[in-house]
């Protein structure tokens, strides 16, 4: 297994940040093999008939890193690029972002190889449900919880519930999270995760000394997280001055229309061709001059080429694992952007996914206001927490984050004690 996984660069980058934090934590060496390695791979070959009649064989993964604590928890993506060693490090960073705020999960992740920009509804929602039926003996609202991620919405989620629910013979809403409202879904959850990376963009902003209003943000990826981040900034009077996406960048000295974007977006699928600002290379996004700078899209974007030249105050991750090792170094060494790490910055998604698990559990549901305060206010104790433990420890923010988490899982795996 460790051949395999450590082979691909993510989950070597997501390694690599574990041995680090426990170092820092000096955990015993059983301990710490044992939080490292991930408990489940599974990876199923989900046949699928396509529009014109043609079979095609996708592939899927599901890893479950951490069952200690609860049920795994994580997104399921659909894109081209998943591989195992990826979704394996997803999986890993979610056991850590659990543990850091404190949810009753470990982590997971799961992906399949396709891309649902060419495919039809009506193949989409067959793969979801062969997958699913393929996943059973593996999930289950104790075992095993999906929601969206790349490539997934509200819509995938809504076909699973009803494919495991069918499986049961009876309607089970906290099988996945991120489910339509009108099936048990939770007010705040679609933008749960953007609305609390832009949250935590401020809070470190003004940490600073910044203010909000008229403070320049930059975001890369404008789909669930990168357009609710938007769309929660420019609620605070700060300027979204460029987006880019697959599609392409666009950028408006005087701040784009967030609203109108996400529109164009939903038409269009994608940013590129907007005329509400200009068109700019794809390549100058993220060195662009701004207060605030959100990567949104996938991993691995800011690197050892570009991170130098990054000119924000603040990295807010958005997206999971943008930041390579190198670029860590070098960031470190600049010492003059606050890096709010991905663990910390996109936990709002899963802790909003906590709160519709329990509610769909307890079939008793919350309002939208209740499930904000409790989102900003989790966010914010784990914001200071991870602030105060760097600051104290003379680490940097990932290491503090992680390192938090790690200790966690590391006391729940002691107490519990080794098998048989
Ligand atoms: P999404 O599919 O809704 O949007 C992805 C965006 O990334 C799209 O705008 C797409 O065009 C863009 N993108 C894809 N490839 C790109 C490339 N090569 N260059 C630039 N942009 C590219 O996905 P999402 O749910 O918004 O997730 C985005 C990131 O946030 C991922 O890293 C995901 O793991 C992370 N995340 C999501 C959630 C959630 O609740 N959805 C929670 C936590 C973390």
């Amino acid at each position: 297994m460790q051949e395999i996984l450590l082979g691909n660069p993510v989950f070597a980058m997501a390694s690599a940040q574990f041995d680090r934090a426990a170092d820092f934590l000096e955990l015993r060496a059983d301990t710490r093999e044992r939080c490292k390695w991930p408990k489940r791979l599974i990876t199923v070959s989900v046949p699928t008939r396509m529009d014109d009649g043609s079979l095609h064989m996708f592939f899927a993964h599901r890893v479950q890193h951490h069952l200690s604590s609860g049920p795994v928890k994580g997104g399921l993506r659909y894109h081209p690029s998943v591989q195992l060693g990826e979704v394996a490090a997803l999986a890993t960073w979610m056991t850590w972002k659990c543990a850091l705020m404190g949810l009753p999960f470990g982590g997971g992740k799961g992906g399949i190889a396709c891309d649902p920009g060419a495919m039809s509804r009506g193949e989409l929602e067959r793969m979801t449900r062969r997958f699913t039926q393929e996943m059973i003996p593996f999930i289950g609202p104790q075992t095993d919880v999906m929601a969206p991620d790349v490539g997934t919405n509200e819509q995938v989620m809504a076909w699973m519930v009803d494919t495991y629910s069918t499986h049961l013979g009876s309607m089970e809403p906290s099988i996945v999270t991120g489910k339509p409202l009108g099936l048990h879904g939770s007010k705040g959850r679609k933008e749960a995760t953007g609305h609390g990376v832009a949250f935590l963009a401020m809070m470190a902003l003004e940490k600073l000394g910044h203010k909000v209003a008229g403070a320049r943000a930059v975001i890369q990826g404008y789909g669930n997280v990168g357009s609710h981040a938007a769309l929660s900034l420019s609620r605070h009077k700060a300027k979204v001055i460029a987006v880019g996406d697959a599609t392409g960048a666009v950028y408006r000295e005087k701040g784009l229309d967030a609203r109108a974007l996400a529109k164009y977006v939903a038409e269009h699928r994608g940013v590129a061709g907007f005329p509400g600002g200009e068109a700019i290379p794809v390549e100058e996004l993220l060195t662009l001059e701004c207060e605030m700078l959100i990567p949104a899209a996938l991993e691995r974007v800011i690197t050892a080429d570009n991170a130098g030249r990054l000119r924000c105050k603040v990295l807010a991750e958005g997206a999971n694992g943008p930041t390579t090792g190198k670029a860590d170094a070098i960031l470190e060494q600049r010492g003059d952007i606050l890096v709010v790490p991905d663990i910390l910055c996109n936990a709002g998604g899963v802790i909003v996914s906590y709160f519709e698990w329990v509610q769909g559990l307890q079939h008793y549901f919350w309002s939208e206001k209740e499930v904000l305060q409790k989102l900003e206010s989790q966010l914010a104790e784990a914001f200071r927490e991870v602030m105060h433990f760097a600051k104290h420890r003379q680490v940097p923010t990932r290491v503090a984050a992680t390192a938090l988490g790690v200790a966690k899982v590391a006391e729940t795996r002691e107490l519990r004690g080794l098998f048989p």
